[in-house]
């Protein structure tokens, strides 16, 4: 590989980009750090089968940069970070793999924390929690279970959304379509429920649309491929990335765009789309934060508090707001704004 880092799009002035390897466990992969700012870069570590070390950097530094954005706007004092472990074809994971990754952590002496992300598990944090104390996500039944904090979250967000377009914050006759049954989508569907909302949901897995039919008898399932031509208030993506593009934007017939699923826009052009078909976008980063904030509930100085958690969560609401109302004044997309706000908040320290 012959790359030239700083000339990646990616590349945002990185505070940090490492490449780390270990012949003897076969552990390789990256780990970057957008900045340190505000505090310490916070990060989960994805366990991940790449097509090319090129691939696995980009996604090391697209990542660590979107936790930066995350952190910033949830007011956490923390930077933005990413670790992404190269994993064979057959994705090869060993214990002693797990715990050379610890290592190379624990050698940033507090620069970096890290937890659970797409590939990795709860055996796997606890394994490095062996070897570091730069480990985060590992408190039973409390911190390691960002899931229902997360659907909260965008829920709040969500009243913001509401109240913006009905004049009033209230879930009550309202109706979200929900894109994906899993552990987040699940949840926003039941507290929508037992707040008074109708719920219309698709999943490609037929086994979580009959759960979701089983646990919830009046929710209304459509298929994927149609959820989000819904005509609803609220539009929830809560499956993968990147639902949001030029194909799926003029098809919208929703009022608000707010799930938890992350990087939801396809490209940045897409934020200015939703604008112009003034479809009020509550960026991603923002409704689905408060995973993150469950998890870094951890590292506070009394230790995990659930009272803390629930008004950081509650707190989006009124960060949603802010954004919409500075969309408003200045007539500029929700997506830009909050970039915006969130870069003001890590620059104004020192960068
Ligand atoms: P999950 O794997 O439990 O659920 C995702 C669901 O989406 C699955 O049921 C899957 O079958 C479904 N799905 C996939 N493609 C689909 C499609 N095209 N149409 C309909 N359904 C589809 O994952 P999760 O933990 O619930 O996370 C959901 C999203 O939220 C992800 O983008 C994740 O990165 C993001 N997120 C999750 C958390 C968290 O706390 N788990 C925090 C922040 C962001």
């Amino acid at each position: 590989m012959n790359l030239e880092i700083e000339k990646l799009p990616e590349f945002d002035n990185h505070e940090l980009v490492s490449f780390f390897f270990d012949k003897k466990t076969g552990l390789k992969g990256f780990l970057a750090i957008h900045n340190t700012n505000l505090g310490p870069a916070l990060g989960a570590t994805r366990f991940w089968h790449y097509q090319s070390e090129e691939e696995a950097l980009l996604d090391a530094l697209r990542l660590s940069r979107g936790m930066a954005y995350k952190c910033a706007l949830a007011r956490l004092p923390y930077g933005g970070g990413k670790g992404v472990i190269m994993a064979d074809e057959k994705m090869t994971k060993t214990p002693e793999m797990i715990r050379a990754y610890a290592k190379v952590i624990d050698n940033l002496h507090g620069r970096f924390y890290t937890g659970e992300d797409v590939g990795m598990n709860k055996n796997d944090v606890r394994l490095m929690a062996e070897k570091t104390s730069y480990v985060i996500g590992k408190i039973p039944n409390k911190s390691d279970n960002p899931p229902y904090w997360t659907a909260l979250g965008v829920l709040s967000a969500a009243l913001a959304g509401l109240e913006e377009i009905n004049g009033i914050p209230q879930v009550r006759n309202t109706t979200f379509a929900i894109k994906g049954l899993g552990k987040v989508g699940s949840q926003l569907c039941k507290m929508v429920i037992e707040n008074g909302g109708s719920v219309i949901a698709a999943d490609i897995n037929s086994r979580k649309t009959k759960l979701a039919t089983k646990n919830f008898p009046s929710i209304k399932i459509v298929s994927p491929s149609v959820i989000h031509r819904q005509e609803v208030d609220i539009f929830a993506s809560c499956a993968l990335g990147g639902c949001l593009n030029q194909i799926t934007i003029p098809e919208l017939k929703c009022k608000v765009v707010c799930g938890g699923a992350n990087n939801q826009l396809a490209n940045p052009e897409d934020g200015v789309r939703l604008h112009r078909r003034k479809i009020l976008y509550i960026p991603d980063y923002l409704a689905n934060s408060g995973g993150l904030i469950n998890v870094v509930a951890e590292l506070r100085p009394g230790g995990y508090s659930q009272s803390w958690v629930e008004k950081k969560c509650h707190q989006i609401q009124a960060t949603t707001k802010k954004i919409i109302s500075l969309s408003r004044r200045y007539n500029k997309p929700t997506s830009v704004v909050a970039d915006r706000l969130a870069e003001k908040m890590f620059n104004g320290k020192s960068r």
